[in-house]
């Protein structure tokens, strides 16, 4: 019996459908963010990136970095273990300490990832909430879909951001019933922001226990980064703030942060934390590092959604179709799952401009899209660019380009 005919048929639908994922070879320069190298077929070439995550470059800080190296130094590349065999490495506590003062919260949790964070937190804290009834924003994240699925728990999927219909699906519970509310602060493929407001004053009304991902959002929105459920006021109201160290603090792992039990309950019951290694000190020193600067710091933010309006407002008067909203994400629709990948192609081969096409899975079918995300170190320069690279390949793939561009919001 042979099993190679399995895997070569899967990927035979994919290339079908038009969704195998190719990934670009890059080499990103310390010091030079957002040029890069790309490792391309013909050799590496200099390009940009607007497409990172690493939305305020904390990934390349002076700081950062320096933390990174200094703690490698001092103590080594890895953890060395689990938490619960091997105990935890000094920079972790000092982490889940800086966290925890962040989001204004009693206590924090680091995992390996955001990811992991989602699926092992929100299925530990629904399966301990006896006979819980989860509900989920449509637009979750797989992560959450993932944390919703493991806590075994029954769901209701309400429609995205629509309170009305979030409302009719808390009233239709009993009193007593745990009832656990996961939602995203701010949604990273639209850029749209949830009325959280409201989501806490459903929650509270209807007895209903909250989660919020604050992936998108944490160290560039609130003061001091606090994220958006603190910029409007409503953090007291959340019992759970997730986030990741990946994004805008430029390293890698993620967190919860809440009430002193919730945190220990979740550290003595979950499986994806308790069976795995812990984060090395030197990472974990680097977030801390990061959001240590970004607390203080308010250059970044500012900059960050400074550059994101100037982007918007030059393509769109391009006559570009780049969705307009309140944040730092900038959608530009193609809406055809092909020519978003020769888009992206002919941008990172002919203009030198990476921008990772966004397809099916990751976002319904009909809006492919390219999802562009400057930093405060795209210059004016660099925008203009972009600009005409994209009105180029807008050209020459015979996609349409609006004469009159959409008054801004
Ligand atoms: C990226 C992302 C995560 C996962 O975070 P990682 O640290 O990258 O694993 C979780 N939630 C949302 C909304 C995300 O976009």
């Amino acid at each position: 019996m042979t099993y190679d005919h399995f895997f070569s048929a899967a990927l035979a639908r994919l290339h079908a459908e038009r969704r195998y994922r190719v990934f670009a070879d890059i080499e990103r320069v310390a010091g030079r963010f957002p040029y890069a190298i790309w490792h391309s077929p013909n050799g590496p070439q200099p390009v940009v990136i607007w497409c990172s995550n690493d939305y305020l470059g904390m990934g390349q800080h002076p700081k950062v970095i320096g933390a990174m190296v200094e703690t490698a130094t001092r103590m080594g590349a890895g953890a060395g273990g689990t938490r619960n065999i091997s105990g935890t490495n000094h920079p972790l506590v000092e982490l889940e300490r800086e966290l925890a003062d962040l989001h204004n919260k009693e206590a924090a949790l680091v995992f390996t990832s955001g990811y992991v964070s989602n699926e092992t937190g929100i299925a530990t804290i629904a399966k301990l909430l006896s006979n819980c009834v989860i509900l989920s924003d449509a637009s979750n994240h797989n992560s959450m879909i993932e944390g919703v699925r493991r806590a075994g728990a029954e769901k209701k999927i309400w429609r995205h951001n629509d309170v009305g219909h979030l409302e009719e699906l808390l009233a239709a519970e009993g009193p007593e019933r745990p009832k656990l509310v996961v939602f995203e602060a701010l949604y990273s493929m639209d850029g749209d922001i949830a009325p959280v407001n409201r989501i806490c004053e459903l929650a509270k009304r209807y007895g209903a226990m909250t989660y919020i991902d604050e992936v998108h959002s944490a160290g560039m929105y609130g003061r001091g980064g606090a994220g958006i459920a603190a910029r409007e006021g409503a953090l007291h109201r959340i019992d759970v703030v997730e986030g990741t160290l990946a994004k805008a603090f430029g390293c890698l792992g993620g967190y919860i942060a809440g009430s002193t039990d919730v945190i220990d309950a979740v550290r003595s019951y979950a499986p994806g934390f308790i069976f795995t290694t812990a984060l090395p000190p030197a990472i974990c020193a680097a977030a801390t590092a990061a959001i240590r600067h970004l607390k203080v710091s308010q250059w970044e933010r500012d900059c960050h959604q400074e550059r994101a309006a100037r982007v918007k407002s030059v393509l769109n008067v391009a006559g570009l179709p780049v969705m307009l909203n309140e944040t730092h994400i900038v959608p530009v629709m193609v809406g055809d799952p092909e020519k978003c990948k020769e888009a992206s192609d002919l941008l990172l081969a002919e203009h030198g401009i990476y921008v990772q096409p966004i397809n099916y899975p990751t976002v319904p079918r009909g809006t492919e899209r390219l999802r562009i995300t400057p930093t405060p170190y795209h210059d004016d320069k660099l925008i203009d660019a972009l600009a005409e690279a994209l009105v180029d390949v807008w050209g020459r793939l015979g996609l349409p380009l609006r004469h009159h561009a959409l008054a801004a919001e």
